[in-house]
């Protein structure tokens, strides 16, 4: 069995959904990496009873490791340090050398401000050198040092206390997960392999059939943990198991990559951006986008390198920039619409010739709601992907979903476009 982990997100903000919780998934994949499994995510307010209520559920669910995040502020309503101590039976006690670290990033912080009370920042800073005796003290990566902290008695989960500030928490992962606290914790356990297949192309159905064909064709398929789910129209299958069950995740996979070897882009648990990120590695791609907005432009720039490749993209909207921006045919547009194979064709070209580029995406639809008509509903975009060269791909799907969704669903498909269009050599 693998040891169980549960998180306590907390900060009222985020509880209100001001702001989204960022951390619970972060920390959901890590766990993942590590083959832990997590069992709860939590959230409460920046009340004490309310945080000491949840890890007392995570207790009840007994979990392994419970992990918090938030409330390690320098101000007296910060107060997960303390709920931690309590829930872990260890009193609070005074780290000197916690301390020092502290005033060291606080001092040249309060330096920039004018009238700030010394004392105050000085009880702020005492106030989180405050850490729970016999625990594994965590660095502050911003002014919060974070802890692992065992149960003093032998019941209960260790818990790992974690800033909120997603940057902070992320760079604090690292340690906490060195020290021989967390380790005590959930080593022991046997270890899992994680393998994750991407699918472009297909209804997730056509999966569950396979998995069906699976299970009574493939030798140990019952040691396999699989789950299967639909993100941004692919279909991705992630398969835990033991070292013992290599053998039938082997089978499982030529099982796959036999049934659907058109549609299966990923075995070794690449992207499609970070695939189309190595292709258009030495090239030169423009876009021209209507309906998604930008978010092409968005997506490849997140990429690594693609400082190197994105030389811009247009977003336009009315007929009137398409013609003066991008060199659409004003007469093209009257004959066939502005939501058109046609349209969405010569928008690449205008992204070839306006930025010089070797490589382009013209996207145009109905990302609606209210735009659409019975020929062009909502959720019809066509999709134009082509080189300097002279090859081209086009598409004109009809896509599902509300605005958000028909627009990610655009760029996904347009990115396995040019995923085809530069493999096709
Ligand atoms: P600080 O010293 O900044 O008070 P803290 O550890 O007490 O640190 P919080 O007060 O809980 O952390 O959160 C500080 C800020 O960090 C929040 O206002 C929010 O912007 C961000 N934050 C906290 N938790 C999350 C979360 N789960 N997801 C995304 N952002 C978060
Ligand atoms: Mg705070």
């Amino acid at each position: 069995m693998s040891a169980r982990a549960g998180i306590v997100v907390t900060g009222t903000e985020v509880l209100t959904g001001r702001v989204r919780d960022a951390n619970g998934p972060w920390l959901a994949d890590r766990l993942l990496e590590l083959g832990i499994e997590l069992a709860h995510i939590t959230i409460c307010g920046d009340r004490p009873e309310d945080m000491a209520a949840q890890l007392g559920f995570l207790r009840e669910q007994g979990v392994d490791i419970a992990i918090t995040s938030g409330g390690l502020g320098p101000t007296a309503d910060d107060l997960t340090m303390e709920v931690v101590a309590r829930f872990a039976g260890r009193s609070l006690h005074h780290d000197a050398e916690i301390e020092r670290k502290i005033a060291a990033v606080v001092g040249p912080l309060t330096r920039r401000w004018r009238n700030v009370d010394p004392e105050a920042v000085a009880a702020g800073t005492r106030k989180q050198a405050q850490v729970p005796e016999g625990a594994a003290v965590l660095d502050p990566v911003g002014t919060a040092p974070g802890a692992v902290v065992p149960p003093a008695g032998s019941d209960g989960p260790t818990v790992v206390v974690l800033p909120g500030p997603p940057r902070e928490l992320q760079a604090m992962w690292p340690a906490a997960v060195a020290t021989p606290e967390f380790h005590a914790a959930t080593g022991g356990h046997t270890s899992y392999r994680q393998q994750t297949l991407r699918l472009f192309g297909m209804p997730e159905s056509e999966i569950a059939e396979t998995l069906r064909v699976a299970e009574r064709d493939v030798r140990g398929f019952g040691e396999l943990e699989i789950t299967t789910c639909l993100r941004r129209a692919e279909v991705e299958v992630v398969t835990r198991y033991e070292p013992a069950a290599a053998p039938a995740w082997h089978a499982l996979l030529q099982l796959i990559s036999g049934r659907h070897a058109d549609t299966l882009f990923s075995t070794d648990g690449t992207t499609i951006d970070e695939q189309v990120a190595k292709l258009l590695d030495g090239r030169r791609i423009g876009l021209a986008e209507s309906c998604t907005g930008g978010l092409m432009a968005a997506r490849l720039t997140e990429l690594p390198g693609s400082s190197g490749y994105v030389l811009g993209g247009v977003v336009s909207y009315s007929n009137d920039a398409k013609t003066s921006l991008l060199g659409v045919d004003p007469a093209l547009i009257e004959r066939v619409g502005a939501v058109s194979p046609e349209v969405a064709d010569a928008m690449a070209d205008g992204a070839l010739a306006r930025f010089g580029a070797d490589t382009a995406v013209g996207i145009t639809g109905v990302a609606g709601p209210g735009g659409g008509t019975e020929a062009k509903p909502v959720g019809y975009v066509c999709i134009c992907v082509k080189t300097a060269d002279g090859r081209v791909l086009a598409r004109d799907p009809r896509l599902p979903g509300d605005r958000t969704e028909i627009r990610d669903r655009s760029t996904t498909v347009a990115m396995h476009m040019l995923r085809r269009l530069l493999l096709g050599g």
